[in-house]
């Protein structure tokens, strides 16, 4: 594949369109190195109104083909997606700041999997009948919803964004997406890629540029009839606000401030493992890390001290190097996550380690790291245990009882997923059928099955996405009411 250029287009009709006259671009900034490497321009509403016209062309083709020949397109995009794994994998880490290994073993084998995925479970996609006596018969018809949006957030560009486009297209949708106008890069690469894979014009638009723009735009647009957004709950909630008046279809992935709960017969190996790996994964900012983690008593002083051991190990660094954690995504992000540090000083914590930017010298002189942290001593109601951080910052307290532990899990605004910790399964079923989340994890930490409903209550969101979840939701359901005379 070409290289996509220093400047990011965007993807209209199966093409990748010059920015028009006067158009704005804005800079990308690798955040490892503090750098501009590249640029990308701001969509205008001239370009969605393009995208747009494109996805009608396309649409009543795209609808009406044949199942496998549909499927066989996404398998397409999937398979030359995993030929240039490693130039993808190389683009995010560049994008993003993350690790290169985990860009290469996680985010690009994930959008690989959700083309493949989808393509699959469209053959299988059945709906239901129902049958009244011997007088009549009722059958569903799913049927494309027409044009839909899809819309992303940063912390795992290619991996969600890939995660609404496939399931949208794979039902027979036309799509309008949005990437976050901070990690443009392999969105773009994508477009390459389905002109590549021969993906016909105008089934997929991809427009770069700032979410309150053209996000917003998109969100507006009278022809787009369904929103699929992934991203902060103050977003999401002004996304549904302004679809609200034409009561379109709306899927927010939402916000976390996720527990995890360390019961003292837990298996004390795969238990660190799994805590390390939820709290500080891709730097913190996976919406489904564990920020609040909550430790029985009993044990609470030698997991405690484990934990700062295993925290003291991690390597941070260039992300083309071997690291564990690499650098966050944006300047902006780096200051807000250390005033989030700032306030759970001014509440009271105790910084059991970390708290600070980490220089790391060389190319990332002026790179945007942080350091692991790891707070202690801090009561459920302050902000730092209600609001999410997003950011390699956890903090830790000790729990008496089975009660105490799922009232300080449930005690916060949001629901996306908890992990327990457990060897008493007994407990741990119990325990689950208590906690207000939409996801929980028993002795793992984002162990993901494609098939499985995705999605949060409370905050943390509206809907659910992954299997038949997705499908359903890119579809409209019609009863066919048949009687027999
Ligand atoms: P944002 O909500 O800022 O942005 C998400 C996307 O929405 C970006 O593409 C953004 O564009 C766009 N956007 C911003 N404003 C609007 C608007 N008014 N209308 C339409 N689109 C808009 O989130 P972040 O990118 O900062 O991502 C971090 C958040 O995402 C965290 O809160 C995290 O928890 C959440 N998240 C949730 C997940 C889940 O599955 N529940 C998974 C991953 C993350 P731009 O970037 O250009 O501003």
């Amino acid at each position: 594949m070409t290289a996509t250029g220093s400047l990011i287009r965007n993807y209209i009709g199966g093409e990748l369109v010059a920015p028009g006259e006067g158009a704005t671009l804005l800079d990308n900034i690798n955040p490892a190195t503090g750098k501009v490497y590249s640029q990308l321009v701001d969509a205008s509403e001239q370009d969605l109104q393009a995208a747009v016209a494109a996805a009608e062309d396309a649409l009543p083709g795209w609808r009406a083909m044949d199942i496998t020949a549909r499927a066989r397109h996404l398998e397409k995009v999937a398979e030359l997606i995993e030929r240039d794994l490693d130039k993808f994998a190389a683009a995010e880490c560049e994008d993003n700041g993350k690790p290169l290994s985990l860009a290469r073993a996680v985010d690009i084998p994930r959008a690989v999997d959700n083309f493949r995925f989808f393509a699959r479970a469209i053959t299988q996609f059945a709906s239901e009948s129902h049958a009244m006596g011997e007088s009549a018969i009722n059958y569903t018809l799913r049927s494309p919803l027409g044009i839909v949006g899809c819309i992303s957030p940063w912390n795992l560009p290619l991996y969600l964004f890939t995660w609404k486009i496939a399931p949208a297209l794979a039902a027979g949708n036309c799509v309008i997406a949005k990437p976050s106008e901070v990690t443009p890069k392999t969105a773009a690469m994508l477009a390459e890629t389905c002109i590549e894979a021969g993906l016909p014009a105008g089934v997929l638009n991809i427009l770069h540029g700032r979410g309150n723009t053209i996000g917003s735009a998109i969100v507006a647009h009278p022809k787009i009839k369904a929103i699929s957004f992934t991203g902060g709950t103050a977003t999401g909630a002004r996304i549904a606000a302004e679809a609200a008046p034409q009561f379109k279809k709306l899927s927010l992935e939402l916000g976390g401030k996720n527990p995890t709960l360390v019961f003292a017969d837990c298996d004390w190996e795969k238990t660190l493992d799994g805590v390390m790996r939820s709290a500080f994964a891709n730097q913190g900012q996976i919406c489904l890390c564990g920020s609040r983690i909550y430790v029985e008593q009993s044990i609470y002083a030698d997991f405690k001290a484990a934990l700062l051991q295993r925290i003291a190990k991690l390597r941070i660094g260039d992300p083309l190097t071997e690291v564990d954690q690499g650098a966050l995504v944006s300047e902006a992000h780096m200051h807000k996550v250390l005033n989030a540090v700032g306030t759970a000083r001014a509440e009271g914590g105790q910084i059991l380690c970390g708290g600070r930017q980490r220089q790391v010298g060389g190319r990332c002189d002026d790179g945007f790291f942080v350091e692991p942290t790891l707070i202690e001593g801090l009561p459920i109601g302050c902000k730092t245990n209600q609001q999410e951080i997003f950011g390699p910052v956890a903090t830790i307290q000790p729990f008496e009882s089975e009660e105490e532990a799922v009232q300080l899990a449930n005690g916060t605004s949001y629901g996306l997923a908890t992990s327990i910790w457990s060897e008493n399964l007994s407990r741990s079923h119990r325990i689950a059928g208590r906690l207000d989340f939409g996801i929980v994890w028993i002795n793992c930490w984002l162990q993901r099955d494609l098939r499985t409903p995705f999605g949060g209550v409370k905050n943390s969101g509206v809907g659910r996405e992954g299997g038949w979840e997705a499908l359903r939701f890119f579809t409209e359901p019609k009863n066919v009411c048949i009687d027999y005379g």
